[in-house]
């Protein structure tokens, strides 16, 4: 009988491993490392994760699991005493500009449910906040205000334009109510007063019914507390204090202005959503920016004149129209049509972009529209508006706008009742802005009434759950309104761990692709310490890993190798920490023991003496930073995580670049300039992204090699005795 404790595989073949059979302990920390390409993702995700998704599939039924991708089982012999498997992975897989780091951690979701329950609106005529009463609110103001006075508690019923008076009396008699307010007095009600009652109190909109009349007095604090709940619950959530001498005041439950009056309706969670139409910002639609034609776009190299093909969408063959008759308007009027774009004066420009309806110098009317006048670029573009309907217009379209923030929400995506709603004095779109440690001080320093603690207790607490496991990952610098989209593959990584954290699962298989990827040493060992509690709950923890602190807090080491690919496959030490350590060929290990050492490079580039200036970088949290790149050298960006490196390479100076290079048109990261570009002769990103998912694809065919392959076959004596064409051997 083999240890329930350990796992184990036997005669392991998938890709290049070769026939691996080892044990790993449940309920520890293990890391695989090796060189890249030994083996260490065939083991850890293509054989141990995998099997475990398999057996998790063939163990539902026939019916579910028509609707799941039909996996291949791993090539191995044995896998005993496997745990379902979940895999947290180096991807991004979020592509939409809807997934913000809070819809996808679901902290959105928890935020909208506590503005629904305890937002205040404030009132969008006179800027007041609303407030709403609940039956111990009002004893509360009553008794601090008009201690020891006299005071009738009544509640209103509304009388409906034709509705019987005396009916109406007659069925709150029933009800058991039997005085009324009438006008001065307070008077009795019976079967058989009700309709001499009714009569004088004909025309009034409002019966008013008496509850109780009592002294205000901290002693009968629950006699008045009660009597509130009653007349609440009798007419609706609204009540009146008469206080006998001091005149009267009204109480709603319903969210009310404290200055105008006016009634708010208690906010659905829906109204502060973005990705929902009641929440949605009608102007972008929730988007939160709207595309506008982007004269960047339009005009790409302004020292191209008109005649010179400055308006780029001008220069295709189906504008042939709208350029000659702009050239022809600009020779009317003198304008030299060989001026570069950025000579043109502020008239001539005018002209350009808004034509001249005026009449004269008109050329003639455009394909299926009336009238002669000179026709400018917005006239263009209004004209292929009209055309969206056919595809091609609209992809045309799409290349010459850029998205600029929603004026009307000032990007927040959000409709302004929802706006208006408020807590702690912030709006919920304010709140999304904050970062997650932000966010968590904000919740806990809530000031919020005994009544709104009590309704939001339970959301409370799991939001200060949430936001407390991204603090443990390391992601407190993340705003909420951060698109998923942007984050690193590794910041995408620690927020599923984050929600792993929160399932609070135990007996499961973690499998982590290397999860230190892009974190700062000082996260790293943070993240060491999170990964050993998920095991020391019951969870068994695999990571494919290179970094030593992670190794080192391992409880169990497996080294792939020796070397890559063919020579790979093996496993050379399979030990506890200590013993990995003191391995004669674990490459790792002597590294790591410091019997090997990376040289310094004795010589370093001096470069070309030319450099990259960016100036003024403001995107998400970089201040204002002016930076100096030395061209023809190697340079090295680093910081501890979320200080702004990718915010700075990828998403500021590559985007900067690739537009310049028009290699890519993506929204840039704001800057004030940028230098030296003249200097390069093109830009490349090279990322994490999977190359190819397709099952043809392998690293022959991405970097191309098989065309020359293809040609040295077609080359050779006997394809070209018989004609073959390199497309033959395809
Ligand atoms: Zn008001
Ligand atoms: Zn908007």
């Amino acid at each position: 009988m083999a240890d329930q404790s350990e796992l184990l595989i036997t005669g392991a073949r998938q890709n290049n491993l070769k026939n691996v059979s080892l044990r790993i302990p449940h309920d520890q920390v293990t890391v695989i490392t090796g060189v890249s390409g030994s083996g260490k993702s065939s083991l850890a995700f293509d054989t141990i994760f995998a099997e475990g998704q398999w057996r998790y599939i063939e163990s539902l039924s026939t019916y579910a699991r028509m609707f799941l991708e039909k996996l291949d089982r791993p090539d191995v012999d044995r896998l005993e005493h496997i745990r379902p498997a979940i895999a947290i992975e180096q991807k991004n897989p979020v592509r939409t500009a809807r997934s913000t780091v809070g819809t996808t951690t679901e902290i959105a979701d928890l935020l909208r449910l506590l503005f629904a329950k305890i937002g205040h609106p404030v009132c969008p005529a006179c800027g007041t906040e609303a407030r709403s009463y609940q039956p111990g609110d009002v004893a509360e103001v009553l008794l601090k205000e008009h201690g020891q006075s006299r005071a009738l508690v009544l509640f209103p019923v509304d009388v409906k334009a034709d509705q019987d008076l005396a009916a109406l009396a007659r069925d709150l008699v029933r009800r058991g109510f039997f005085r009324l307010r009438v006008r001065d007095e307070v008077e009795d009600v019976t079967a058989e007063t009700a309709s001499d009652i009714a009569t004088r109190l004909k025309g009034c909109r409002e019966l008013e019914v008496v509850l109780d009349r009592l002294v205000l007095r901290e002693d009968d604090r629950a006699r008045l507390v009660d009597t509130l709940e009653t007349a609440f619950r009798e007419s609706g959530g609204r009540c009146i204090a008469e206080i006998v001498g001091a005149g009267r005041h009204r109480f709603s439950q319903a969210y009310s202005c404290q200055s105008c009056g006016r009634i708010f309706e208690t906010p659905k969670p829906a109204l502060f959503s973005f990705n929902h139409p009641l929440g949605a910002c009608p102007a972008c639609k929730g988007f939160g920016n709207i595309l506008l034609y982007d004269e960047d776009l339009i005009v790409p190299d302004r020292t191209k004149s008109l005649a010179g093909g400055a308006i780029e969408p001008w220069t295709k063959p189906s504008a042939d129209w709208w350029q000659k008759q702009m050239l022809l308007a600009f020779k009317r009027r003198g304008i030299d049509i060989s001026k570069p774009y950025n000579k043109l004066t502020q008239t001539e420009r005018k002209l350009l972009w808004e034509g001249d309806g005026t009449g004269k110098g008109g050329v003639s009317a455009p394909p299926g529209r009336a009238g002669a006048k000179v026709e400018g670029i917005n006239d263009f573009f209004e004209y292929l508006e009209g055309k969206r309907y056919k595809l091609h217009v609209r992809v045309m379209l799409s290349r010459y706008r850029s998205p600029v923030s929603c004026d009307a929400c000032k990007g927040t995506r959000l409709r302004p009742e929802a706006l208006a709603v408020r807590v702690g004095g912030r709006t919920i779109a304010e709140v999304a802005a904050l970062t997650i440690a932000t966010a968590a001080e904000w919740t806990r320093a809530l000031p919020l009434s005994a009544f709104e603690r009590e309704v939001a207790k339970d959301i409370l607490a799991m939001l200060t759950a949430k936001l407390g496991f991204l603090l443990r990952v390391g992601l407190g610098y993340l705003t909420l309104s951060r698109q998923t989209r942007t984050l690193s593959g590794g910041e995408a990584q620690r927020i599923s761990l984050a929600t792993q954290l929160g399932a609070q699962l135990t007996g499961t298989l973690y499998v982590l692709d290397e999860p230190t990827i892009g974190l700062h040493a000082r996260d790293t060992a943070t993240l060491a310490g999170i990964l050993a509690d998920l095991a020391k709950a019951g969870n068994t923890v695999i990571i494919v890993e290179h970094d030593h602190t992670m190794i080192e807090s391992a409880h169990f080491v497996v080294e792939m190798g020796p070397a890559a690919g063919e020579r790979g496959g093996e496993v050379v030490c399979a030990a506890r920490y200590p013993e990995f350590l003191a391995h004669p060929t674990a490459l790792t290990a002597r590294y790591l023991s410091g019997q090997e050492t990376i040289p310094v490079p004795r010589r370093r580039r001096k470069g070309t003496g030319r450099a990259l200036v960016l100036v003024g970088a403001t995107e998400h949290n970089l201040k204002n930073l002016t930076v100096k790149i030395p061209l023809g050298t190697f340079t090295c960006v680093t910081g501890v995580s979320g200080s702004g490196k990718s915010t700075l390479v990828e998403e500021t100076i590559y985007r900067a670049l690739a537009r310049a290079f028009r290699v890519e048109n993506l929204p840039m990261g704001r800057f004030e300039a940028i230098g030296g570009v003249e200097h390069l002769h093109g830009v490349r990103l090279i990322d994490q992204e999977p190359i190819g998912r397709t099952p043809r694809s392998n690293p022959a065919t991405y970097i191309k090699v098989f065309d020359d392959i293809r040609r040295f076959f077609a080359a050779l004596p006997e394809a070209r005795r018989t004609g073959l064409l390199p497309g033959d051997f395809s």
